[in-house]
Parts: structure tokens; sequence; C-alpha cells
């Protein structure tokens, strides 16, 4: 949020710009330079710093096309037909708000996508990968657009310069309208369409209070990002350790690594490529039943365990339609539904979250993450319940099994491998050997185990797993793919041209 915060000299690092990146630059070819589609896919390919993957390349050809029929759509259906004509420069604006201690806090606004103007109409046109059939509407993201493009300057400089915007202020529209394109499939949504007047209002209305909060946030919140950002380690939120891979990446550049990223790169490396610009995944391809079951346990749990105050997950806390319900994003039925509930109820009994009233804090699905400076690798572990009972902390993940099967625990689950590791480095809470349990449900019943992180031949054998799992990704940076049969189950199937060949 604040402009023109970097570091000076910074670690090289590998920067992917996502997809609809790249698309833009294809569009600027099409609707700037006046090429053809495939003219403008030429271009774009021979300009790139580097060879662009080609899974990127497939998705693209198809995602130009999509967005071309939507925007031809778009123009049918104007009630008043406008010439509009497209805009190069991005648009923005400096805006200042009062911290609340009299300070002034500066910030700037700027919005990303397709840019159209004409007959004091401006139109922005949002790129998203996926289709937008049953997009939800983020309101607080519509006003916040719609209230810039309705008195945007024109952005001269770059937006990733080391200094403040340089803008120069262009006359403000009479009418706004805001539109999302799906280049996945060609569907799209008017988002927003009012007069200037009213799109100040909507900003007003659900942007401001959101922007200032962000504006004005000082905390820090390590995640899946930290791979790409200048201040690591410098940034009092990420330990630095070397060593703690047990790998040596000097000469390489720095890039991110978690245990997902690791098993993508293990079915095929292009996946990772594909994860990492977000294209659209097909995700029937990938979840079996089973997954989604567990995924339906997991977001039940982790939706008990965020209550405030922190309790134990209670006896009737669970699904009230046993043979169909749903939590987060995952819905389950029949067979897989009842068993679902039926862990769901085993893990009353074994719920981290007991203890005295008011001595219990927890953490559901808090990344933890930690610089590894010898590997040059930023490492993410996504965990799944961090808690305190009392003044002892503990990390838990828990696992939905068919059978319970007592051998070589690390290795079936590196989780808790890299929890172990994590813990004796000091990298989960600063400095302190945090306990690390995992919780079984399985068709037989709920069991807790705890790994006695104290024990160095547990953590040296923990060590070995987390090593082996990060070998091979780490000394293949360059991602090709590895056509086979996991392309039946890859859910970037469609963008891939190896696969397809
Ligand atoms: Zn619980």
């Amino acid at each position: 949020m604040r402009p023109a915060l970097r570091l000076e000299s910074g670690i090289p690092v590998i920067r992917q710009a996502g997809a609809t990146t790249a698309l833009g630059k294809v569009l600027d070819h099409l609707e700037h330079d006046g090429f053809s589609v495939e003219e403008a896919l030429e271009r774009w390919q021979r300009y790139a710093d580097r060879p662009p993957p080609p899974m990127l390349v497939g998705w693209l050809a198809q995602a130009v096309c999509h967005y071309l029929a939507a925007c031809a759509e778009i123009a049918w259906a104007e009630t008043v037909p406008v010439e509009l004509a497209p805009v190069s420069r991005n648009w923005g604006r400096r805006r200042q708000f009062d911290a609340g201690d009299g300070e002034a806090v500066v910030h700037e606004e700027v919005v990303s996508g397709r840019r159209f103007e004409g007959d004091g109409v401006r139109e922005l046109r949002l790129l998203r990968t996926r289709s937008v059939r049953d997009r939800a509407r983020d309101e607080a993201e519509i006003a916040l657009v719609a209230g810039v493009v309705a008195n945007a300057a024109v952005v001269l400089s770059g937006m990733w310069d080391k200094r403040a915007l340089a803008l120069r202020s262009a006359p403000s529209p009479h009418r706004v309208r805001v539109v999302e394109i799906g280049c996945s499939d060609g569907s799209h949504n008017v988002l927003f369409e009012g007069t200037a007047q009213e799109a100040h209002e909507k900003y007003r209305r659900d942007a401001e209070s959101v922007v200032v909060a962000a504006a004005s946030g000082t905390e820090y919140l390590p995640g899946a990002d930290c791979g790409g950002c200048d201040l690591i380690g410098q940034c009092p939120a990420v330990p630095v350790r070397p060593g703690l891979l047990g790998v040596d990446g000097s000469g390489l550049p720095r890039r991110s690594w978690s245990l997902s990223s690791g098993r993508s790169f293990d079915d095929c490396p292009a996946r990772l490529v594909a994860e990492r610009l977000f294209l659209p995944r097909e995700r029937a391809a990938e979840d079996s039943d089973h997954i989604r079951r567990g995924q339906a346990v997991h977001a039940w749990l982790e939706d008990l365990h965020r209550r405030v105050p922190a309790r134990a997950c209670a006896a009737d806390e669970v699904p009230s339609t046993p043979g169909e319900w749903s939590a987060g994003r995952w819905s389950v039925s029949g067979e897989q539904a009842r068993l679902g509930m039926q862990m769901i109820a085993d893990h009353t009994l074994t719920c981290a979250l007991r203890g005295p009233a008011g001595h219990v804090e927890a953490h559901p699905e808090r990344p933890v993450v930690v610089f590894d400076p010898k590997a040059n690798v930023v490492v993410v572990a996504k965990t799944d319940l961090l808690y305190r009972t009392g003044g002892v902390w503990r990390l838990r993940e828990t696992k939905t099994v068919s059978v319970l099967d007592e051998s070589a625990l690390m290795t079936q689950f590196p989780q808790l491998a890299l929890a172990v590791v994590l813990s004796a480095e000091g990298g989960v809470r600063m400095g302190e050997r945090v306990r690390v349990e995992l919780e079984r449900l399985s068709a037989s019943g709920p069991v807790v185990a705890e790994l006695d992180v104290e024990d160095s031949e547990i953590v040296a054998a923990a060590r070995s797993v987390v090593r082996t799992r990060v070998e091979a990704w780490h000394a293949s940076p360059s991602l090709t793919a590895k056509p086979g049969e996991v392309c039946e189950t890859c859910p970037f199937n469609q963008w891939c041209p190896e696969s397809k060949a």
C-alpha cells in the first residue's frame, strides 16, 4: 500500500507474472498496435524476456478469442451505442487520509484491466482467468474500481518504479462502466454502470473503510507471497534458518517451496508452472470422492476452530443432514458424507481445544514461513492448527485416513516431518520448540500421537524426509512437462500442448 517502498539491494528472484498479465501484453498488441490475434501472440512470444511456458501459450491462444467474443457481446448489448477507443496508459490516483493521529497517510490507487473511453464514458474490463458465470460479487472491489475509474488521472510512470507515480490529470467521465470477463469461456458480467457521482458514492459506501484499514495496517502476515518479497531475510516475521532444508542452492535464483508445490513437481514439473501462473483448473479431474470428503471434514473443523473465544468442538456440532452436507466449497453425499460426519463426531473426543476456558488460543490454517538462505528457498508450511493450552504451544496436523497404518508416520505424512524440522529450528514460534501432534480420523475411530521434538533421532529422521521431498525439485529450476499417465488427472490438461501431443 505504501508507494515506492522498496529495498535498494535485493536478492535476485524469479518473478513470474500471472496469466492475466501476459494476456494484457498480447491484448496491447491487438488493441493498440492493430495486429491480428496470430501476429499479437507471435510478437508477445518474440519479445518476452525468456521463452514463455508452453502451458501459458496454450491458455492464451484460447483466452484471447474468448475475450474478443465477450467484447463483441458487450458492445451488442449496449442500450445506447457509444464509440469506445482503447486507452493505452493505466488509470490511477493519489489520495490521502488522516491516520487518526492528525498525520496524513498518502496512498495510490491503480486499476488494472482493459481501459476504454469515448463520448464521456469510461469503461474498465477486468480480466479473470476462470469463467465468471457464477462468480460472487465483491462489493468493496467493485466500489474501489468504479471510484478510481470515475476520477482517475493517467499514469505516466511504470507501475513498480522506485518512486511515486507520475500522474497527468485527464477530463473526468460523466458515465462509468465496470465489466468482468471470464477468459476461459467468454462469459461476462456488468459489475457497475452509473454516473461518476454514483461511482464516488459507491466508493465512499463500500470501499473507503476497507482501503483505509489496509493502508493503515502495520501487521505482518507471512504466507505464500513471501517468496517474491524483496524484504525476505530482513522481515521480523520470517525467521532465517540457513541449512534448514539440507540442500545447497548457491548460484540458484531464490524460489519458494511448499509440500504441495513439491507434490505437483513430482507429478509433472509443468503443473507447478501452471499453478504459479494461476491458470484455471478443471477441478473435477483431480478431486476423488475421498479427497472431497477429507477436504469437507477439514473445512468443517476449521470453521469450528475459528470461533472466538476458542472452544472445543462439541458432540452436537456435527452436520445435521448425514446423507448430504457441505463445508467451505466442498460438498459430499452418500457414503462419503456419512463417513465424514462420523469422523467429525469422532473428532469431538480428541479435539485439541479442550482446556480451562480462557486458557486456550487457536490459529487454524496458520502459514509458517522460514527462509533458508543456504538453499536460497523460502519455505511455506500450511499448518492445520497452531494452538496453546495454558503455557504450551502445539502444532496439530489432522488427517482423515481409510486405514490406520502405524509404519513410518513422517513418510506417510511429510507435513509432520516438516513440522518437526520447523519446530526444532525454532521457526514456528520464534526460538521455541513447539510440540507436534498427529490426529488421525479413521473409519475405526480417532487416534492422536505426539512426536517428540526433543528426540534427536526423530529430528534427524524428519530432516531426512524433508530433504528427500525437496531434493529433486531443488535441483531442477527449469520446469518442463513430463507427460504420461498423470495427464489423465491433471487439472491443467486442457491448456497443455505436451499432454495433447
Ligand atoms: Zn475441534
